[in-house]
């Protein structure tokens, strides 16, 4: 497999999860690692040169690399950078950077590179955004999406459509009889794990979400207008949630169960038995298993569709776990796990429930190293002696960031022009 073939999945996937052009990428990528086989590249699987980081916890590969003295002489310095297991950590930093900008400035300056649809405007935004110093860096990424066809990969469809998943939180606030023997309304508890499905299935790629009762929960929208508007949609799944009741008194009947539609029905089957698993996991409570029966829900929906029964309202068992807001966010949350697992979906890179976001680290921000320290102080002694600068700023050379000096270095060079 050849380096752009090794690559391309990558680009392909996190690209496409963050806005970003995959043909970019894979250029960037034999171009700053000639192709894979850099030092980074090869020892650490760093194909964009992207350093270690104040927040970086993963593995660290040293290299050597030079750096140059006011005065223009060169020396040698030993930096760390990233070191991934594979070239998907590479990728998924470079996606990072673009969405979410270098962490210590308030606008995001790799904006423009996001949800380009031409990799020319795309190239030159990464130069504009000042990513590269080399002004035929543009140029150069052009060259090499068109030598290779690399924009063949910004037309790869991930999932051939949307996934398209239609939720539904059964009744509605003050549907009579949907309550418990204290009076709490099913609606409530039915639509805090809708609410917590639709807020998880944002960690998603290319996952939209139709919610068929109405949000407030004034309205019970008639069982019809909600099948009708999931099949109008052409949702690709459907989820009704519920809670059980048995007596509508209090009394020691438990357990979670998930219907479909009687008759055999392989993908509602399937998604049911996913959802069950999880559900029975996050109730804890007794497994009542996949059961069968003719509901509006699961019987007029053109899609596979199944009902959840999270447990009983009016059991003393059941309804500890109903009053837990906890326990309701978790079943949302194995709601779009389910739906993740039916479709076979990857989170997206920086989603909510991922690792925390490494932070770029504020280069500007670090202290001067010491290698500069002399150089700077001779330098301003200079600029001082010469009446370039009024002031004389050698004793605050040792606390000094690297922004600070090169701010006077620009000042110093502009006014000895
Ligand atoms: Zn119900």
């Amino acid at each position: 497999m050849n380096f752009i073939e090794r690559l391309a999945p990558f680009a392909v996937q996190l690209g496409q999860a963050s806005g970003v052009l995959p043909s970019l990428i894979i250029a960037q990528g034999v171009l700053e690692s000639a192709s894979g086989t850099s030092d980074l590249a090869v020892k650490a699987n760093n194909l964009f040169g992207i350093k270690e980081g104040s927040g970086w916890t993963g593995a660290v590969y040293a290299k050597s690399t030079t750096e140059y003295r006011a005065n223009g002489t060169p020396y040698q310095v030993k930096a760390n950078f990233r070191k991934y297991p594979s070239y998907e950590g590479a990728v998924k930093d470079l996606c990072y950077k673009y969405t979410h900008g270098t962490g210590w400035e308030s606008h995001n300056r790799y904006a423009a590179v996001l949800n380009q649809t031409d990799y020319k405007k795309a190239a030159h935004a990464v130069f504009a955004a000042g990513y590269a110093t080399d002004p035929k860096y543009p140029e150069k990424l052009i060259a090499i999406i068109e030598q290779y066809n690399l924009a063949k990969y910004d037309k790869v469809k991930e999932n051939a459509n949307m996934v398209k998943v239609a939720l539904d939180a059964g009744h509605g606030i003050n549907t009579p009889g949907k309550r418990t023997p204290d009076g709490e309304r099913e609606w409530s508890f039915n639509s805090k794990v809708i609410a917590a499905a639709i807020k998880y299935l944002k960690d998603y790629p290319n996952v939209e979400v139709l919610r068929l009762d109405d949000p407030t929960g004034k309205t019970d929208v008639p069982l019809a207008t909600r099948t009708n508007k999931a099949n109008k949609w052409k949702a690709d799944i459907l989820i009704s949630m519920h809670h059980n009741a048995n007596t509508g008194k209090w009394g020691s009947w438990t357990g979670t169960e998930t219907y479909t539609y009687t008759g055999s029905w392989k993908n509602a089957e399937r998604l049911a038995a996913i959802v069950q698993k999880k559900m029975v996991a996050v109730y804890g409570l007794r497994d009542r298993g996949l059961k069968k029966a003719n509901f509006h829900m699961t019987r007029e929906s053109a899609m596979p569709a199944i009902l959840i029964e999270g447990g009983y309202m009016d059991s003393t068992i059941d309804i500890v776990k109903l009053r837990d807001d906890k326990i309701l966010d978790a079943a949302g949350k194995a709601i779009a796990e389910s739906v993740a697992e039916y479709f076979g979906l990857k989170k997206k890179p920086g989603a909510t429930a991922a690792e925390p976001p490494e932070k770029e680290v504020d280069e500007m921000a670090q202290p001067l190293p010491n290698t500069q320290k002399a150089d700077m102080k001779g330098l301003l002694a200079k600029a001082y002696k010469e009446k370039v600068f009024s002031e004389d700023h050698t004793s605050k050379v040792d606390t000094m960031t690297r922004g600070q000096a090169l701010d006077l270095l620009i000042s110093y060079v502009a006014r000895t022009k």
